[in-house]
């Protein structure tokens, strides 16, 4: 445990707080649980430095670069676990992955700059909670599981990543996220981020679309997640019938808007546009 008055007196701004290295995952949650509501996490440390250099005082910050596990990345048969302090750079790289879910480090690649992803890390892109931070909707159509210590409670919970939203509080401690293997094809439109990105993932059972899931995000909210029924339509069909199923599909999007965009009409014409152009990619041969 130090104390960091040195970088108070650097940085007039970050207030003193009491740093603390864990090196394993029950030893976080212990120093966690002696004040959960005045210690936050520090991963890879982009937002919360930020955040510090403002005059967020948090008091005491837990460092998790050293917490064995944290940063593992295991491949199963039927699921993908990934450590909350996996940098995306690991993810990027990873050989496992790039077999597994190939379409993960091709994603995570197109986030932000070598720099950022090198240093920023899965987990604090979700906790961060910022509405245009792109992996909680990516994880959220991948059917992904959190895994959460609540430290106010000690104890430990599972939250689907479509479900989680950050609150004004600190969140929980997120220790891993597992995605479940399944046969599915996943296509981003990211072309006019940060005002509206969209995912759209199928799920095949063989050659029949057995689900389909679509996520909209801009720096107006989100993620907004849209259940698509696809009534096991054949590949075939949808390929034949694409433009009108979209047009359908793009009904059930929730009102969404551009910053400086002409009104919730045309944006969703153009969430509508993204999802027809994502449709077709979806449904190219594999
Ligand atoms: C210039 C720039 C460009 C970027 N571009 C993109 C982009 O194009 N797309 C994109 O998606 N993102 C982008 N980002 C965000 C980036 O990808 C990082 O993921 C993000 O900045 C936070 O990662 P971090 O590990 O540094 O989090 P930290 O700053 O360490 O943490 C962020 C927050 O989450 C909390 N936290 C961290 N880990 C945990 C945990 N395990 N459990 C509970 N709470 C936790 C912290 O306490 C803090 O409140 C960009 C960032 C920058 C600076």
């Amino acid at each position: 445990m130090l104390q960091y008055s040195e970088i108070a007196a650097t940085r007039r701004r970050i207030a003193e707080f009491q740093l603390f290295r864990p090196d394993s995952i029950d030893e976080a949650c212990e120093i966690l649980a002696e004040a959960p509501e005045a210690t936050v996490l520090h991963a890879g440390g982009i937002d919360l430095v930020n955040r510090l250099k403002t005059g967020y005082a948090p008091g005491r910050i837990v460092a998790l670069k050293a917490v064995e596990r944290m940063q593992d990345i295991r491949i199963f048969d039927d699921r993908i676990e990934i450590g909350a302090a996996a940098s995306h750079w690991q993810i990027e790289n990873h050989a496992g992955l790039k077999i597994s879910l190939p379409m993960l480090p091709a994603y995570v690649a197109g986030l932000g700059n070598i720099r950022v992803r090198v240093q920023g890390t899965i987990g604090g892109n979700i906790l961060a909670g910022e509405p245009v931070y792109e992996m909680l909707p990516l994880l959220g159509v991948l059917d992904a599981e959190l895994t959460f210590f609540d430290a106010s409670r000690r104890s430990w919970f599972k939250l689907a990543a479509r479900d989680y939203r950050r609150g004004p509080t600190a969140p929980p401690f997120l220790t891993a996220i597992t995605i479940p293997q399944r046969s599915r094809s996943v296509i981003w439109d990211r072309r006019l981020r940060p005002a509206l990105a969209m995912v759209l993932s199928l799920d095949w059972d063989g050659d029949m679309i057995r689900s389909g899931t679509a996520v909209l995000t801009g720096d107006r909210g989100g993620p907004l997640f849209t259940s698509l029924p696809a009534d096991r339509l054949s590949r075939s069909q949808a390929a034949a019938n694409c433009a009108d199923i979209a047009a359908d599909w793009a009904r059930l999007f929730p009102s969404v808007d551009l910053p400086s965009g002409p009104g919730p009409d045309y944006c969703r014409h153009v969430a509508g546009v993204m999802l027809r152009r994502a449709l077709q990619n979806c449904l190219l041969p594999s």
